[in-house]
């Protein structure tokens, strides 16, 4: 029989090497880059004049676990909302820190409005929005002075949306006079490539630290991301920030946000990520900040909140009960972490399995820290309850779901403040 092991290399790779920066606001300090957890943030899309409807989102968005909240400065009525924004936060107790999104006019938003720069903990740059020709330096060299003046970090955030054009020529230029010239799609992700470092190195050379500096490339296209990060990163150490942007509503926005973000996060690449998911009408703009979390926890990089394994279901089981009570279990969970994860640290990296009947019910459930064996169709009305491998229980009746949310809570409450199980 062979020695070698061929199931070693599981779990993410090793991170890339990377500075690290620092977003501040007061007390709190959130570190990305340099091997620190991978940070996730999240963008408001109120209209930032209306300072409480925006302290209100950036409350909920923190709340849901945005570690850093982006907001839109666009106008000179926005930028003096910034400061109020930031008091209403101070009122409710929310420190996160806030990223002001600027451009065409940030350079002078950020002279103009003295306390919306100070207000802010970071600045995101758009390098193909800044300016067009001779204004274009002046007006980049001028925003990195504010971020010098205030000592702001900053993103330098180049979008395939909005990439300078005045570059995109010289690249194309330099493409023409190759024995070989690329294709439209290796230049295009060559200007982005060389947008970002070109715009970080010329900020370092106004005197910015390179420790302020994080980067991103956002592009729409899946298989275009991953080039273009994985060149980004080959080409630099600054920390890099990740997002498919224009991902889409729904499950397409989910599901093309998470192949592409868990390709590169793989990889080692991806200090800070941000889900653009388009909120269907009247959805909950929170829900971004969930996936970003179930990619990350998921993949084995971080835990945020316990996680629910439950079966897909199928005809051995008719009934909706399991799929109810799945649902009820994974919100409440959810729910209950604010306040659990400072009463009972650990617990967000406990597994509850919810299944439908005996066939997988009660191997998942002895996995998990506590599962539930529903029964299938024809099967006894029981459901056996597993905690920590060990068949402790079996609940009957009506009222299987209060139950089995009462004893998740005793386990939380002995397993997670230091007490044992019995
Ligand atoms: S555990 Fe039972 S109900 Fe669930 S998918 Fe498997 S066979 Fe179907």
């Amino acid at each position: 029989m062979s020695d070698i092991n061929p199931f070693t290399s599981s779990g993410p790779g090793a991170r890339r090497v990377s500075r690290i920066a620092t977003v501040a606001y007061g007390a709190r300090q959130i570190l990305i880059g340099g091997g620190a957890p991978v940070v996730v943030q999240s963008m408001t899309n109120t209209d930032t004049a209306d300072a409480i409807g925006t302290a209100i989102q950036v409350k909920d968005l923190a709340r849901a676990g945005s570690e850093l909240v982006r907001i839109t400065v666009d106008r000179p009525e926005a930028a003096q909302a910034v400061p109020a924004i930031r008091e209403q936060l101070d009122k409710m107790g929310i420190d996160v820190p806030l990223v002001g999104d600027f451009h065409y006019n940030g350079h002078t938003l950020l002279n103009d409005y003295p306390d919306c720069a100070k207000a802010l903990s970071k600045y995101r740059i758009n390098p193909g929005n800044v300016g067009k020709g001779a204004k274009r330096d002046t007006q980049f060299a001028q925003m990195i002075e504010a971020a010098c003046k205030y000592d702001k970090p900053v993103r330098i955030g180049v979008n395939w949306g909005s990439l300078d054009q005045a570059l995109l020529a010289r690249i194309m230029d330099q493409n023409a006079l190759r024995n070989e010239p690329w294709g439209a799609q290796q230049v295009m992700y060559e200007a982005l490539v060389t947008s970002a470092i070109e715009n970080a190195i010329r900020a370092e050379e106004l005197g910015l630290a390179a420790d302020r500096i994080i980067l991103s490339c956002k592009v729409s296209g899946v298989q275009d991301l991953i080039a273009v990060y994985r060149e980004l990163a080959r080409r630099c150490d600054y920390p890099l920030h990740l997002g498919l942007t224009e991902a889409g509503m729904g499950s397409k926005g989910i599901v093309a946000s998470t192949a592409a973000l868990s390709i590169l996060l793989q990889e080692g690449i991806g200090d800070t990520i941000r889900i653009s998911l388009t909120p269907e009408p009247g959805g909950d703009r929170t829900k971004e900040i969930v996936v970003a979390q179930e990619i990350l926890q998921t993949m084995g990089l971080r835990k945020f909140a316990p996680m629910v394994i439950a079966c897909p279901g199928c005809g051995r089981t008719t009934s909706t009960v399991f799929q109810d009570l799945a649902d009820k279990i994974q919100t409440y969970l959810r729910d209950q972490m604010p306040v659990w994860k400072k009463a009972y640290p650990g617990v967000e990296g406990m597994n509850v399995a919810v299944m439908g009947c005996i066939v997988n019910g009660p191997g998942e459930s002895k996995h998990a820290n506590i599962g539930i064996s529903l029964p299938g169709t024809g099967e006894s009305p029981a459901a056996p309850v597993f905690i920590d491998g060990e068949k402790k229980m079996t609940l009957r009746g009506e009222r299987i779901a209060e139950e089995f949310q009462g004893i998740v809570l005793d386990y939380v409450k002995k397993r997670y403040s230091g007490q044992t199980v019995g």
